[in-house]
């Protein structure tokens, strides 16, 4: 049962809540099960395109999640997500039941409130906007408002926090309330009547993730349901989800690595996911070590956790019998490890198999792309290498060239999941990364201009991610623009960061670069110029900054010079820059 939240036991049984639902969009099979009375199956309609959530049926009381507050089934997930859904339905005064896209944003620790706020959001038609807990306010103000949720849901532990921004921007609070002590709640029943979902799932929102880019503030990537079941069952179906798998999650979950690959591919196939509140080096290394069920077979993580991981491990873990202990336990329990939103350094992949005897499994994607490239499951994994697109996936490497005021791509190499067909004489040459397929997302909220700029005129996504194909195999060779940091997974824009900065009131001008890093794979690092007269330590701009910025985006080194270097158009050279301070 979800121990802090209010939401209680379904007072009557689930076909009979679903019964409207499935009118809608399924058919539900019920056959008599000898052992546990009715048992309820989901049947997907002539679309095939469904929220995780109408297939949790079919798992009931399987564990779906374990968290801090013990363990939920399916069921119990299910019938939660329904009475937060009808919940929404009643807050927003939605007779039809169906908000339409409304935006919902919401507000959960990593546990399975998070799972209930996402899967309500959808059943009442709604797209899910996960805000992030360690945004300061300012942050988490900027997404409800660029988002223009039509209502904010807050676990307990964070209404605090959210009810005076909720209160400023107009919206809607929905608390998520805690149950008494003797088991009962004062939330209201779930009515037994219709719950209107759409008529079709295919092109409607299903989430909006927050990216930053290049230009402006951070912008909303409205992905389709059809773009997040692409990239989960391609996911499912290359690296063979199955329903014994149990994964360890402790990635951040406003983002789509901690969001599809770790959550949503284990509740498709009917996995367990064991959410720990964040990552925690000890933590993780005794839960992978654990032998009682359930015990962890698949583990996914950023470059940065496995560097962590291992620094523990050298710190902690000395003794010879200890490190064998360690490398049998993960050979014979562990299925797959995988690495992916930021390059993995080879040193890191090499201690790592040398620690586990695990190759990771390195994999590429994008928040508007969801996952495209991916090294085989079985078969070689090629070291700093992406791998091939998984399924679905169309991936171009191309160079824009501009002739007589017509931009125009050459393409170097093109390919799916079954085959590259390389340009002759353009072998192994690098480009710009293209990518086009179900899981390329709908659009920038809001911004149609942003979106239009992001494709090429025949409609492939540019990535801004500069790769090759080499020996079979797809590589990232780095970004086009160094105004894209990518530290500990999260991207990060300079630009942004140096906005934040300008309003320091000792800064006159700033740039900021990312100097690369084994551990974070890159630094954040502000070149500044100060008032005169003025001093400026990293630890006071910390502190400055705590309120503000996210926790990630703050600097963590600061190089003071007299003037920032301009060319005659006030830019700045940040590979200059990068080269002077970090010749190495
Ligand atoms: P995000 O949208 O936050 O997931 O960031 C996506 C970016 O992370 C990509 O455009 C790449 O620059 C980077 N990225 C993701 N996976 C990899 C990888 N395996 N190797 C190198 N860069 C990666």
């Amino acid at each position: 049962m979800l121990g802090s939240l209010l939401i209680p036991q379904a007072r009557q049984p689930l076909q009979c809540l679903f019964r409207d639902l499935h009118r809608c969009r399924w058919g539900l099979c019920r056959q008599k099960n000898p052992h546990r009375g009715l048992q309820t199956t989901w049947v997907t309609s002539s679309s095939d395109i469904s929220p995780v959530f109408t297939r949790a049926l079919a798992f009931g009381d399987k564990v779906a999640i374990v968290d801090r507050n013990g363990e939920h089934t399916y069921r119990d997930l299910l019938t939660q997500s329904l009475r937060l859904a009808q919940e929404i339905c009643r807050a927003l005064e939605c007779s039809s039941r169906d908000l339409k896209e409304e935006r919902i944003s919401f507000l959960c620790p990593n546990d399975a409130s998070y799972v209930v706020a996402q899967w309500a959001s959808w059943m009442s038609g709604g797209i899910a906007v996960p805000l992030y807990r360690k945004h300061p306010v300012q942050e988490l103000e900027y997404v409800i408002q660029d988002s223009q949720s039509a209502l904010v849901i807050a676990a307990q532990q964070f209404v605090e926090k959210i009810a005076p921004s909720a209160e400023k921007l107009g919206v809607p609070l929905l608390p998520l309330l805690k149950s008494h002590k003797d088991g009962s709640t004062s939330h209201p029943a779930v009515e037994e009547g219709p719950l209107t979902a759409c008529s079709s799932w295919k092109g409607r929102g299903a989430m909006i993730i927050y990216t930053s880019g290049t230009t402006g503030r951070p912008k909303g990537v409205l992905s389709t349901h059809e773009n997040v079941q692409a990239v989960t069952t391609g996911l499912v179906e290359k690296w063979e989800w199955k329903k014994e798998d149990v994964i360890l999650h402790v990635l951040p979950l406003h983002h789509v690595h901690g969001v599809v690959n770790k959550l949503l591919c284990p509740l498709w196939v009917g996995a367990t996911c064991i959410m720990f509140p964040e990552f925690d080096a000890q933590m993780v290394w005794k839960r992978l070590l654990r032998s009682e069920a359930p015990r962890i077979s698949v583990f996914m993580a950023v470059p940065t956790i496995y560097a962590k991981l291992i620094e523990y491990y050298d710190k902690n873990f000395s003794q010879p019998q200890v490190q064998a202990f360690v490398h049998a336990f993960c050979q014979e329990n562990i299925r797959l490890m995988v690495s992916g939103s930021a390059a993995l350094p080879v040193p890191v992949l090499e201690k790592w198999k040398s620690i586990t005897g695990h190759t990771l499994l390195e994999r590429y994607g994008m928040t508007e792309i969801g996952m495209a490239l991916s090294n085989p499951l079985h078969g070689v994994r090629v070291p700093g290498s992406v791998g091939n697109p998984l399924p679905g996936v169309e991936v171009r490497i191309a160079s824009e060239t501009l002739k007589n005021g017509h931009r125009s791509y050459t393409i170097h190499a093109q390919g799916d999941e079954n085959h590259t067909q390389v340009t002759p004489g353009l072998e192994e040459q690098e480009g710009e990364l293209l990518v086009k397929g179900p899981s390329v997302f709908r659009e920038y909220w809001n911004r149609p201009r942003e979106t239009a700029d992001a494709f090429t005129p025949d409609g492939w996504f540019k990535t801004g991610d500069t790769a090759a194909y080499k020996d079979g195999v797809y590589w990232i060779k780095g970004r086009t623009s160094v105004d894209i940091i990518k530290n500990g997974g999260f991207k990060i824009s300079a630009l942004e960061v140096e906005r934040h900065l300008l309003t320091h009131p000792h800064i006159t001008d700033v740039a900021v670069i990312g100097p690369p890093d084994m551990v974070w794979g890159q630094r954040v690092s502000a070149v500044v110029q100060l008032r005169e007269g003025q001093m400026l330590s990293v630890k006071e701009l910390k502190e400055w900054a705590r309120d503000i910025m996210a926790p990630y985006t703050i600097p963590t080194e600061l190089i003071v010079v007299e003037e920032i270097p301009r060319n005659q158009m006030g830019k700045v050279n940040k590979k200059e820059l990068l080269q002077r301070f970090y010749p190495a």
